[in-house]
């Protein structure tokens, strides 16, 4: 790929949570690193803000080293009062897939943020380690002179930081800097009382009104509740969500929750859009794929037959290249449509086809029972309940069919990958599944898989239905349709050009 490089070269930094592939959890991770990389192949400076979990492998931190310490501002309230310390905190630099990152922790000798061995879920409080990290981000990036064009945050972990910025930031030397929030799931928005908020070492109070992050909810029962995610899209300058579809859900549909009336403002409205993920095209290219064992490409795609075979073999399904196997790579959280992949495990046998499952979540109880007493040893049904990179890999490269039945959905990778590894996609079209995948039926230039839109059972049959029919009786348009995906351009390299212009928007602000 001739990498398209930008005539004005900006300055960059990103403050998320996660990143990919050692700090991530879900697609956020994806998109960071990805957007990341793209950005620094288009001759933009990138720099990535991350907390020093202590998880994280360290031999995998390229060139670390202590770069500084510092005093970061926390405050705490107690009987109405509010303190405030400087938290000793220790910066590091390194690079992670060749992206320049800065790993913030507080020196464990006084407090545990970020300790344990998990990204999240560890024994500290989240909200108030990302409230704390927030405050950190900002306050290296004032101590150490730099001058960013653009802040990037991601998530309502990081959304206080466009509330800091704006409020004292600004004022106080950063002055330059505009500020982006992208928001990956509106399902988690970062409740917050006004007390908590005093980890970032401003007052709650500064912020505790409806116009700016007050949680409406709590209007006149309890006027004490903030909300993150909507003092970060009150006081961003540009806000993103990762599909134009989602984008609009969330306007004119039940997406946002209680937060479609802040997004609905006149003023938000002109400052928030859609733009959709890309994935990581060199760590999913089947032609060079380690995990696979026989490698292929739209050019000679002769190898899925075997990796199909493979497969088969390994996980004790009967070996036959005519059966359709449909796969579904997940977590298992009701936003995936636990009930639809239940259903679409049968439907998948009725129409003598085998069904592989990989996923893992805390709505898996019902699989692993299915796993060990129904399917047990079953020659057509395979249902691996764990998480699995390689797993992953290989059953995207042996799959005929991929299915991603979600409640909803933000954007989704799974199925740009299906269709990269020249599997058809059967989705519900919600958020970004509705942006990438194209019923056959309808025809035209961009129709590469199938779509329902109900969430009962039947909607799914009338998509899989179909799917495997045409599998059966028509192979070579299946392998011409699969041939073409292949070819489609679904790289960052695309999709960062969105976020680039949205960054010279703001630049020139
Ligand atoms: P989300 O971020 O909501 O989990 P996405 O579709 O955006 O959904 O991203 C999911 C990513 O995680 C994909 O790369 C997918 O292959 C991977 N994934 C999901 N479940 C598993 C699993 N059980 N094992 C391995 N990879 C998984």
């Amino acid at each position: 790929v001739g990498a398209v490089r930008d005539a004005r070269r900006l300055h960059v930094v990103h403050m998320t949570a996660e990143m990919a592939p050692i700090a991530k959890v879900g697609g956020l991770g994806d998109v960071v690193t990805g957007l990341a990389r793209a950005c620094l192949l288009r001759g933009h400076t990138v720099e990535v803000m991350l907390p020093f979990y202590e998880c994280l492998p360290k031999d995998q931190l390229e060139g670390l080293q202590h770069d500084c310490e510092f005093d970061c501002p926390k405050g705490r309230v107690t009987d109405g009062q509010m303190r405030t310390e400087g938290l000793r905190t220790l910066a590091f630099r390194a690079k992670i897939d060749g992206v320049p990152v800065v790993l913030l922790r507080p020196d464990w000798g006084a407090g545990n943020l970020f300790r344990g061995s998990r990204i999240y879920g560890g024994s500290y409080n989240e909200l108030e380690a990302y409230l704390y990290f927030s405050r950190a981000c900002l306050e290296y990036l004032s101590a150490s002179g730099r001058k960013p064009d653009i802040i990037h945050v991601h998530e309502w972990q990081l959304s206080a930081v466009p509330m800091l910025y704006w409020d004292s930031f600004h004022a106080a030397g950063l002055s330059k800097a505009r500020v982006m929030l992208t928001i990956h799931n509106m399902d988690n928005s970062g409740e917050c009382r006004q007390e908590e908020f005093a980890h970032t070492g401003l007052p709650g109070e500064l912020f505790a009104s409806v116009d700016k992050a007050l949680d409406e909810r709590t209007v006149g029962h309890n006027p004490e509740r903030l909300c993150l995610m909507k003092g970060g899209i009150v006081y961003s300058n540009a806000v993103t969500t990762v599909s134009p579809t989602y984008a609009r859900e969330a306007l004119d549909g039940g997406a946002a929750g209680w937060l479609r009336s802040t997004l609905a403002r006149p003023e938000v409205r002109a400052k928030f859009q859609g733009v959709l993920n890309g994935i990581d095209t060199a760590l999913w290219d089947p032609a060079v794929d380690h995990f696979l064992p026989a490698p292929y490409s739209a050019a000679d795609p002769s190898g899925k037959a075997l990796c199909k075979r493979y497969l088969q073999k390994g996980l004790g399904l009967e070996v036959d290249a005519c059966k359709p196997v449909v796969a579904c790579v997940t977590r298992l959280v009701p936003q995936k449509g636990i009930h639809l992949i239940r259903h679409a495990v049968y439907r998948t046998l009725e129409l003598g086809g085998q069904f592989v499952l990989l996923g893992s979540g805390h709505a898996d109880g019902d699989f692993r029972r299915m796993a060990s007493e129904e399917f047990r040893g079953s020659p057509a049904t395979a249902l691996l309940v764990m998480y699995s990179e390689a797993a992953a890999h290989l059953i995207y490269a042996a799959a005929d069919v991929v299915l991603v039945p979600s409640l909803f959905e933000p954007c989704g990778l799974t199925q740009l990958i299906a269709l990269r590894y020249g599997a058809l996609p059967v989705v519900r079209a919600t958020g970004g599944l509705a942006d990438t995948v194209h019923d056959v039926a309808k025809g035209g230039e961009d129709a590469n898989g199938y779509t329902f839109t109900g969430v009962d059972e039947g909607s799914l049959n009338s998509a899989l239905d179909r799917a495997l029919t045409a599998f059966r009786e028509q192979p070579q348009w299946w392998a011409d349709l699969t041939q073409r995906n292949m070819l489609v351009d679904c790289s960052w390299e695309r999709a960062a050009g969105a976020y680039v212009d949205i960054y010279n928007r703001l630049a020139a602000l």
